[in-house]
């Protein structure tokens, strides 16, 4: 893996086709680095940058397994993977068709109609169409079932009204796949939720900046005023969309994207401690790295359970509870060995230290993003049967 630092993953369980799938990323990696088409080395954030994706794209590298009738290149999940992980490894500036790509794509796979696979997946596959998740509202987030956003039916559609919040890169994204309320909530909240794809630039809606705490502007509010949206756009059934709003969690939590975001923090404190790290610091890296690779081998079990077509909510809700608190605690860690190994952040290791200042920053969403630490505890509990 091509980290710009000293670090490399074990090719494990890989087979020898995917190793040299990876070598053609990391030469296209190197060269985009070389020409200074890659994020900024000293951060973790992953822009948008419309070129990088469209680069990506003429080389098959979105909408890697679905099927050529849709746009896609037929590949495996495992060459999938290996894909996302070098372009996390060095945070490449995916952030524009990431959600398209990982997560819309596949519920339209599973649940749309053969004119919305048709419509929609090539122009993302190209690098052309983004779409936003529209699930959290301001007063529904964890408790996603309690939203507030309804559609009532109209001639030859919908028409919506509501707001949605923390739309990841919304600003650059052409559509949404809402969830929202057709129904009135029964016994069962969770029936009477539908799922609709909305057109960004349809009349009635505004789209509001939220700056973050790393001070970038990645997400925002979405507010619906009496938006229409046509019948052509209804996902799967109307009332039913609860499942496909599970099995759109299921994909985004359980990736790489969810043990990798402080891989680049990793990789410098690697570079920094070199061949004269001590015993100790030796050992603690040696932990982190140990908790790495099982989560990793894990993690792709989950990515394997997809694509056999299951929904393994329980697996992925494990994967993301376990990856975040880890990326999170590699903040930790690499701060108490900079410190013991005596490390001169505002010297030698200056890249270090401006990487850690963004993983600090951003690691403290890691926990939230996708579904919070303590809901991910909540369904793993029920997964086991203990509630
Ligand atoms: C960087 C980032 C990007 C995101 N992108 C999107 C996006 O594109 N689209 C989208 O729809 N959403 C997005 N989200 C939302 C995200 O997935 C979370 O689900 C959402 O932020 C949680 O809701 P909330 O912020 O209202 O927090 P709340 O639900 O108010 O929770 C606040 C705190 O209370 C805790 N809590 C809540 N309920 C319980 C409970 N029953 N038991 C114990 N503890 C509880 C939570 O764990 C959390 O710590 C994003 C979030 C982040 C941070």
């Amino acid at each position: 893996m091509d980290t710009n630092a000293a670090f490399e993953f074990p090719a494990a369980r890989f087979p020898a086709s995917i190793e040299n799938l990876r070598v053609e990323v990391r030469q296209f990696l190197s060269g985009e680095r070389r020409s200074g088409a890659l994020s900024r080395p000293d951060s973790v954030s992953m822009v948008v940058s419309l070129d990088f994706t469209r680069k990506l794209a003429a080389h098959g590298w979105i909408g890697m397994t679905w099927s050529r009738e849709y746009g896609g290149h037929e590949k495996t999940a495992l060459e999938r993977y290996a894909v996302t992980e070098e372009l996390l490894a060095v945070c490449a500036p995916v952030r524009a068709h990431w959600v398209a790509d990982r997560q819309t794509a596949g519920v339209l796979l599973r649940f749309g109609t053969k004119a919305q696979k048709r419509k929609y997946l090539p122009k993302i596959a190209a690098g052309e169409w983004f779409f936003t998740p529209g699930l959290s509202e301001p007063d529904a987030g964890s408790d996603l079932a309690s939203l507030r956003t309804r559609a009532t039916r109209v001639d030859g559609g919908w028409r919506l009204s509501g707001t949605k919040t923390w739309n990841s890169n919304s600003h650059v994204a052409q559509f949404t796949l809402v969830l929202c309320r057709t129904e009135p909530a029964g016994e069962d909240r969770h029936q009477g939720l539908t799922r609709l794809i909305v057109d960004l630039a349809s009349p009635g809606i505004t789209i509001r900046p939220i700056i973050n705490l790393a001070g970038e502007h990645d997400f925002n509010e979405l507010t619906f005023e009496d938006v229409f949206v046509p019948d052509e756009n209804l996902v799967g059934e109307a009332g039913k969309g609860w499942n496909q709003a599970t099995t759109e969690l299921a994909y985004e939590r359980s990736g790489p994207e969810r043990w990798m975001s402080s891989f680049r923090l990793l990789a410098e404190l690697t570079e920094a401690l070199g061949k004269n790290a001590s015993a100790a610091a030796c050992q603690q890296l040696g932990g982190v790295l140990a908790q790495l690779l099982t989560l990793r081998q894990m993690s792709m079990s989950v990515a394997a359970a997809l694509e056999a077509g299951r929904t393994p909510n329980l697996e992925a809700a494990i994967v993301k509870d376990l990856g975040t608190c880890f990326e999170q605690e590699l903040v930790r860690v690499a701060r108490e060995l900079i410190n013991s190994e005596g490390i001169d952040i505002w010297d030698t290791a200056r890249r270090l230290a401006d990487v850690l200042e963004s993983a600090q920053l951003w690691s403290i969403c890691y926990t939230i993003r996708g579904g919070s630490k303590e809901i991910m505890r909540g369904v793993i509990a029920r997964g086991l049967g203990l509630r």
